[in-house]
């Protein structure tokens, strides 16, 4: 497989830098202010704190040269994911989400959409396609899934909704733009949740939506200024420093888990692995088709749920806390939040900790389990 570095990290550092007047801060201002000087009649600049922010805009302008596609920024994934499907669907509409993805986003469909007269069917992200994609006007699709790892097939389920008259929003919060493009897969929109591995230090939440579609670009937007789900400039700032390092921590992260993940296949104690990049896997011959980078996370499931805590309470490397894609190496076991895994079952999201020195870490708490 190729292994493509990211096509165009390099410009996107100096996006800004270009740009510069003599004089000015290398590094992103942050603007804090929820009002502008405006003297006589609005001439069309910024007007207010809940339309315009310079620093998010920022933000915003290096996202859309990551995605290649104009980008909206939003105070969390779940607010991305939120406007991706209010600005898409009706009264009337058919939605197909996955079963086995991010449970917030079936959470938001189960609790909110049903009530507007939105019907939301759930399949399961290995088998998104049995039953066919006609009749759905969104299909919201992710891939990998979380936490299970499943893949599917993009290109195939974009041509499938298009040709059915639908539209197809991807969640690519596991990949983010430099593993996976689905906007060049297929898919019309896409959304991520930036505060995984784009924040990267586990200290901000932010999302954002990128799509090529007018339409739903110009609806995502009012979304996010009439319902005031905005992203707060000092997280904007935050979220544009974790970009300016994604490249490298992001490439870090995915080779150290290449290498991880042949260890933990090999391993007594390992009952079950999935992680795209082993050649075993199910997902493996797609994952080379449609991704640039295995990804970062690996799940594992151990005999028992005893095993698993011991595991990562006793690894001084691995943190144990929800979410992923931080500098940190962190593990859970996703049982405790009611997903559909064995008791044992660990999600492990490959940090920055250099591989070796990590491995001597897991491989010794694996060897404690037992001893
Ligand atoms: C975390 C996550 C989200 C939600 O993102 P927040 O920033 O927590 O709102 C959505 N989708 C996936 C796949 C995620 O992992």
């Amino acid at each position: 497989m190729d292994t493509p570095t990211a096509p165009k990290a390099g410009a996107m550092l100096h996006l800004r830098g270009n740009r510069l007047s003599e004089g000015e801060p290398v590094a992103l201002p942050l603007t804090q202010s929820s009002m502008y000087h405006l003297p006589g009649d609005w001439t069309g600049g910024p007007s207010y704190g809940r339309a315009d922010n310079a620093t998010w805009e920022h933000l915003e302008h290096v996202l859309a040269y990551l995605e290649d596609a104009p980008t909206l920024a939003f105070p969390s994934g779940m607010a991305a994911i939120s406007a991706a499907l209010f600005a898409t669907v009706k009264a009337g509409s058919r939605i197909l989400i996955p079963s086995d993805g991010y449970y917030v986003t079936r959470r938001l469909g189960e609790r909110f959409l049903q009530n507007l007269g939105v019907e939301v069917v759930q399949r399961p992200t290995a088998a998104f396609c049995e039953g066919g994609l006609a009749g759905f006007d969104v299909v919201f699709a992710e891939t990998p899934s979380n936490p299970g790892l499943d893949l599917c097939d993009l290109p195939a389920i974009s041509e499938e909704v298009h040709a059915a008259g639908g539209l197809l929003i991807v969640d690519n919060t596991t990949m983010t733009p430099l593993g996976q493009r689905p906007l060049e897969l297929g898919a019309d929109v896409v959304v991520a949740s930036d505060t995984k591995a784009p924040g990267g230090h586990s200290d901000v939440l932010m999302g954002h939506l990128a799509t090529r579609n007018a339409d739903v670009l110009q609806a995502a937007r009012e979304w996010r200024q009439f319902g005031g789900g905005i992203p707060g400039p000092q997280e904007a700032w935050l979220a544009h420093r974790g970009l300016e390092t994604l490249e490298v921590r992001f490439d870090r992260m995915c080779s150290t888990a290449d290498v991880l993940a042949e260890r933990l296949a090999a391993h007594p104690l390992v009952r079950q692995i999935r992680f795209p990049g082993l050649a075993s896997d199910p997902s493996h011959a797609l994952a080379k088709q449609q991704m640039a980078r295995f990804g970062f996370l690996i799940s594992i499931t151990l005999d028992s749920a005893e095993q698993a805590d011991a595991f990562i309470n006793g690894c001084p490397l691995i943190r144990a806390a929800t979410s992923f894609g931080g500098v940190h190496t962190s593990a859970e076991r996703r049982a405790r939040w009611g997903d559909a895994v064995a008791p044992g079952f660990i999600r492990i999201s490959v940090g920055t900790e250099p591989a070796e020195e990590l491995w001597q870490a897991m491989q010794a708490s694996l060897q404690a389990v037992v001893a």
